[in-house]
């Protein structure tokens, strides 16, 4: 029997890029694919979709919807979180996703599908997947770790206790023991944004079950303990961007690399296995330039090679320290890459040995796949979270030391160079506490390999929800969830 799935992703690459590799993973198990997305972010995806096909039978296909720019007020052009000058989600946006649903409607009646996976953020695929009498199941776009720690920080509310924002609070009944400040927590918790919260909670009773990109080898008490309160159906397949073994996929996974692959691969080739620091704070990190040169001075005070993905207008000479291009660049010691980086080639390259990264949930599980140290410098949403299992639970990452969650750059406390210096000689450096730290990295990265290799412990979530989902349009189980 076949199963034809729709994938309904968020408009911004750290939601669109692992529903991708879902929609390709489950299309490799024989189900049909089809991912439905607004028109101008069909050429993000496009090119991976046209690899995809190329070297399969089945086929995924990519439908287009066109963005309800006048009726939400949204200006022109800007389809995808990373066009907007910070990553907050305006009302307006917000209005613009709720618009898509009835051309989303009007596709699933034209075509069918068996099961709709669908981002958390469109909270009307719920109704939608009621009305039509078909399940809907959430990818999560972040790990267990998260989830659990946000369960119980929401729940019991330990940052209601203490008299500060800088006063540490330890999470209250998790597995391990988690100091947190109220300046890292993000509004969503703190209350300062409420708007979709509720539309949000009202969409999980029609949640046949939850997707989630994580393995269990990396969470397992969290994956436990998630369990134990859902009362959804859970499965953990990932880390789903091990789909992504050959060099073209990662090359134009997510958007075209702003570098020649060429060049990017020869310049790692010169390099001594394990001597390079990659730094990239993910799609939406951008910084001030007084914080860009900050970095850019503790790198070389560092003394190792690095690959620094940069986000920022206008021109690198506008920021840089006098005399880096000369001293740094030009001399071999760095690649800058001023965009989009093929970041998945680079992780993997056996030339980076580690990983400066914003915590965002994907970039933890690729560095961890990659079985790469981390330093951990957070910038908003749930990613003090994510630090924290990082540093704290895995022992695998050195926190750089911010305090403050915050999406405008202009807002944020100021890392200076010698701290950055000082976590970089520590990371990449030797001695007891580096190498203990690599080698439980590079364990985690094999874990996260035999995970989605057949008869791992991912491989074989993948099957049951398969299965699952197979039983349910025989009609052979029922879900209280479905129909009710
Ligand atoms: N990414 C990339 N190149 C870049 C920046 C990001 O390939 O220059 C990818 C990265 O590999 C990850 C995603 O974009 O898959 C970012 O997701 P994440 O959750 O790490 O962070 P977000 O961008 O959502 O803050």
């Amino acid at each position: 029997m076949d199963l034809h799935i729709f994938f309904l992703p968020f408009l911004a690459p750290g939601h669109m890029i692992p529903m991708i590799d879902l929609a390709r993973l489950l299309a490799d198990r024989g189900a049909k694919a089809t991912i439905i997305t607004t028109t101008e972010n069909i050429p993000l995806i496009r090119p991976t979709i046209d690899l995809a096909n190329s070297s399969r039978h089945r086929q995924i296909e990519l439908l287009a919807i066109p963005f309800p720019y006048s009726e939400s007020g949204v200006l022109e052009g800007h389809e995808n979180l990373t066009t907007f000058p910070n990553p907050d989600v305006t009302p307006e946006f917000y209005t613009a996703i709720n618009m898509l649903e009835a051309p989303f409607a009007q596709l699933a009646k034209d075509h069918h599908p068996d099961c709709i996976i669908s981002d958390i953020f469109y909270p009307w695929s719920a109704s939608l997947a009621h009305d039509l009498g078909i399940p809907r199941l959430i990818f999560n776009g972040t790990g267990f770790f998260c989830n659990v720690v946000v369960g119980a920080v929401g729940r019991l509310k330990p940052h209601e206790n203490v008299t500060s924002d800088e006063q540490a609070f330890v999470v209250p009944e998790v597995p391990h023991r988690i100091e947190m400040t109220r300046s890292q927590l993000p509004d969503f918790i703190t209350g300062a944004s409420t708007y979709f919260l509720k539309q949000l909670g009202d969409s999980h009773r029609f949640n046949y079950g939850m997707i989630v990109n994580s393995f269990y080898e990396m969470e397992h008490d969290y994956i436990d303990e998630f369990k134990e309160r859902a009362n959804i159906k859970i499965w953990h397949v990932g880390p789903v961007s091990l789909r992504n073994q050959d060099l073209h996929d990662k090359l134009v996974r997510g958007d075209k690399a702003s570098v020649d692959c060429d060049r990017c691969l020869s310049w790692l080739d010169a390099k001594k296995p394990g001597s390079v620091l990659y730094i990239c704070f993910g799609s939406l990190g951008r910084f001030t330039r007084t914080q860009l040169c900050e970095i850019a001075s503790g790198l070389e005070a560092s003394e190792h090679p690095f690959i620094w993905v940069v986000r920022c207008g206008g021109e690198l000479s506008e920021w840089l320290p006098e005399g880096f291009e000369e001293r740094v660049i030009r001399k071999g010691r760095a690649l800058i890459i001023s965009g989009w980086a093929p970041q998945l080639l680079i992780l993997n390259h056996e030339a980076v040995g580690g990983f400066v990264t914003h915590c965002g949930w994907n970039s933890c599980m690729e560095g961890a796949s990659a079985g790469l140290p981390m330093i951990t410098w957070p910038l908003f949403a749930e990613q003090f979270f994510n630090e924290k299992l990082i540093v704290d639970v895995l022992r695998i990452g050195i926190a750089i030391g911010v305090k403050v969650c915050c999406s405008k750059e202009e807002e944020r406390m100021m890392v200076g160079r010698e701290d950055i210096r000082r976590a970089v000689n520590e990371l990449m450096g030797n001695g007891e506490e580096a190498d203990g730290r690599r080698e439980r990295a590079s364990g985690l990265g094999k874990m996260a390999r035999r995970a989605v290799e057949e008869g791992g412990s991912s491989y074989n979530e993948m099957s049951r929800l398969i299965e699952d989902l197979l039983n349910l349009k025989a009609g052979k189980i029922q879900s209280s969830k479905v129909g009710e």
